[in-house]
């Protein structure tokens, strides 16, 4: 039997600035987006019946992502076929690094391959505003809702990602920006940056600012990593996940190591991704 395996890259925002609700409530953004090396798999087999079965901390609940990027691959593509989805989940849920995105890109890619019958892409923001990025991967500028990527060169550097214990919810996140009067966060400081991240223009989080207000002990994680790292710490999406740059993924290896783990879920040493969601090779099983 057929088993079709792709990979589904984590990203991280590098900078993202947030404006105002619309009419719909939506917040449109622009961000600079990066997929890094943290990922979650996905194999997909042809079944008797659906079925999903995960491998980490994550309930293979109706609202995964997975279940509702098959739903939409079968409106999109018209293919039918009944399948069993595994799930490797490796990527932090709910941490600001868009993994159920990932899933889902993941998940389109397998089916594509596996039915024959590649969906139109044209409404992959349906199913999520980080998932059209999710798709593309590597380095772009994303605006409006996600669906607005301009492609831009990337790499150049390694990062640690320290996923804090702290629990933050995207929508009550946002909800706190808009309180707190929709405040610009932090910039980091460009001249502890690695040279190939110094002309991007101000990097920041607006976000962050809601993020501690809902969570201080955030604040305290971040300055401690400061600390320990002599350089700025930044915070990806709606948080908690922190991160600072390196020169290359030795030195990044050996700062995620110098870091205590309690009070983290998670630390890990990447580097940038050219690609986004995508078929697995040899090198990734
Ligand atoms: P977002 O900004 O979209 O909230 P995030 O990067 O902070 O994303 P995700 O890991 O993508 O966090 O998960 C967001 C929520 O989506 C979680 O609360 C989780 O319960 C739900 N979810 C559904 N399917 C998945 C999946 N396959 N992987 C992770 N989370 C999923």
């Amino acid at each position: 039997m057929t088993t079709v395996v792709t990979v589904g890259p984590a990203k991280v925002n590098l900078s993202l600035e947030v404006f105002p609700p619309d009419a719909s409530g939506l917040h449109p953004l622009r961000s600079l987006v990066e997929t890094v090396s943290w990922w979650d798999r996905i194999a997909v087999t042809a079944a008797e019946a659906d079925a999903l079965s995960i491998d980490g901390p994550l309930d293979p609940a109706p609202d995964n992502l997975v279940w509702r990027a098959l739903e939409w691959h079968r409106r999109a593509s018209g293919a039918t076929v009944p399948v069993a989805i595994d799930l490797a989940k490796r990527i932090p849920v709910a941490a600001g690094l868009a993994g159920g995105s990932a899933d889902a890109a993941a998940t389109v890619v397998a089916l594509d391959r596996l039915t024959g019958a590649p969906a139109d892409r044209a409404d992959l923001g349906e199913l999520g505003a980080d998932v059209p990025f999710a798709l593309h991967g590597g380095a772009a500028v994303m605006e409006g809702y996600g669906e607005r990527l301009t492609p831009r060169p990337g790499g150049g550097y390694a990062l640690v990602i320290a996923v804090p214990n702290t629990e933050l919810s995207t929508p009550a996140v946002y909800r706190r920006w808009d309180e707190l009067g929709g405040p610009a966060g932090p910039v980091l400081d460009s001249g502890a940056l690695p040279p190939a991240m110094r002309d991007l223009g101000p990097l920041r989080n607006d976000l962050y600012p809601a993020a501690v207000s809902l969570a201080a002990e955030l604040a305290d994680r971040a300055a401690s990593l400061a600390d320990l790292w002599s350089r700025p710490v930044a915070m990806s999406g709606s948080g908690p996940s922190l991160f600072a740059y390196f020169a290359d993924l030795d030195e990044a290896a050996s700062a995620a190591g110098a870091v205590a783990p309690s009070g983290f879920r998670a630390i890990r040493a990447v580097v940038p991704l050219p690609d986004g969601a995508r078929l697995a090779t040899d090198d990734d099983r």
